[in-house]
C-alpha cells in the first residue's frame, strides 16, 4: 500500500489527524487554517516547541555510550521514528498555515535549485581565483535585465497612475516611503522578477563573450536572503533567456565583494549601470563600464570610468 507513497499520502493523514486532534479540543481545523492570530499563533507556537524538543532529541541517537546496552537495530529503529515525527510535525505546522502538498513540492523544487547552485557558486569562485581566463563582471539588473522600468510600470499600475512609467524608484521613494516598500516587496514576491525583459544587445553581447573564452561572473545586490524566491525567480530569467554565465555573486555590497574575493583573479573589466559600483570597480584598478543607455548626463563619475550607451562600445 505505501510502496510509492505521494506526498498527498502523508499530508492526507496528517490533517485527518489534525481535524479529530483540533476537534477534542473544541476547535475546528479549517477556521483555525484562516484565521490570522490567537489560537493559530498558540498553536504554531505550541507544534514548533514540540518539534524543537524532538530535534534536539535526535541527537540522543547518537550518544552510543549511552546506548552501550542497545543493540544496533534499536538503535537504528529509534532515530527513524524519531525523524519521521519530525517529519510529522512539519507537515502539521505546513497544514495549520494553508500550504497544501502542491505549494510544499514547489517551494521544495525552488530552494533545492538554490542549495544547489550557492553550492556551485562557492566551488566556482575557487576556481576563478586561480583561472587563466579573462573575467568578465556583469550586473545584473540595469544591464542584462531591463531596470527600473518594468518596476515604474509595475506601480504605475498598482497606483492606477501611468505618469510613474517613466520616472525613478526615488521619485516614489520621495512620493510615499511606506507605499515604495510595501510594493517593492508585493512586486518582489509576485515572481515577476522571473519575466522581466531583458536589455537590448545583451545576448548577443553576452554570447560574444562566451565565444571568446570569458568566464563570465554576473553580480546582484537582490536581496535573496529576505525574499527567499528571487533566487529562483532570477535563475529562471537567466534560464529562459538564455543568457550564459558561469556564475552569479550575490552580495549586499556586490562591487565590494567581488573586488575583494577576485581582486587578484584574472579580472578583465565590469559593466555596471550604478555610478558608485562603477566607481569602486575603477577605483580598484578594474576596467569599469558604466552603461548609461539614455544618455542622459551622469556626475560623480571617476574620470577612469567609460561611460558608454551600448555594448559595442565595450573595447577588449
Ligand atoms: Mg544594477
Amino acid at each position: 500500500m505505501i510502496e510509492d507513497v505521494p506526498i498527498d499520502w502523508l499530508f492526507g493523514i496528517q490533517k485527518r489527524f489534525g481535524k479529530e486532534f483540533f476537534k477534542a479540543q473544541g476547535l475546528d481545523l479549517d477556521v483555525l487554517i484562516k484565521g490570522l492570530e490567537g489560537d493559530k499563533l498558540d498553536w504554531n507556537k505550541e507544534y514548533i516547541l514540540a518539534m524543537s524538543r524532538k530535534v534536539n532529541g535526535l541527537l540522543d541517537n547518537f550518544d552510543w555510550k549511552m546506548h552501550a546496552t542497545t543493540d544496533q537495530q534499536t538503535i537504528q529503529d529509534n532515530l527513524l521514528e524519531d525523524i519521521v515525527d519530525i517529519v510529522k510535525y512539519t507537515i502539521a505546522i505546513a497544514i495549520l498555515n494553508g500550504f497544501d502538498t502542491k505549494d510544499f513540492i514547489r517551494k521544495f523544487d525552488e530552494k533545492s535549485t538554490v542549495v544547489d547552485a550557492k553550492f556551485r557558486q562557492q566551488q566556482t569562485i575557487e576556481k576563478l581565483k586561480k583561472s587563466t581566463h579573462p573575467i568578465a563582471l556583469i550586473d545584473i539588473d540595469g544591464v542584462i535585465a531591463q531596470y527600473p522600468k518594468p518596476l515604474m510600470t509595475y506601480f504605475a499600475l498598482q497606483v492606477g497612475d501611468e505618469e510613474w512609467i517613466d520616472k525613478q524608484p526615488s521619485d516614489f521613494l520621495r512620493h510615499n516611503p511606506t507605499l515604495f516598500h510595501e510594493l517593492k516587496r508585493e512586486y518582489r514576491l509576485s515572481g515577476r522578477k522571473s519575466q522581466v525583459p531583458i536589455v537590448p544587445g545583451i545576448r548577443t553581447f553576452m554570447n560574444w563573450l562566451k565565444s571568446n573564452e570569458y568566464t563570465i561572473v554576473l553580480l546582484t545586490a537582490r536581496p535573496y536572503d529576505k525574499i527567499y524566491r528571487i533566487y529562483a525567480d532570477t535563475l529562471k530569467f537567466l534560464s529562459e533567456n538564455n543568457i550564459p554565465y558561469d556564475c552569479i555573486i550575490w552580495n549586499e555590497n556586490k562591487g565590494q565583494y567581488a573586488v575583494e574575493h577576485l581582486g587578484s583573479a584574472n579580472v578583465e573589466f565590469a559593466i555596471d549601470d550604478e555610478v558608485l559600483n562603477a566607481n569602486e570597480f575603477a577605483y580598484n584598478g578594474i576596467r569599469s563600464y558604466l552603461f548609461n543607455p539614455s544618455g542622459e548626463e551622469v556626475s560623480g563619475v571617476l574620470p577612469d570610468v567609460h561611460v558608454i550607451k551600448n555594448f559595442v562600445e565595450v573595447t577588449i
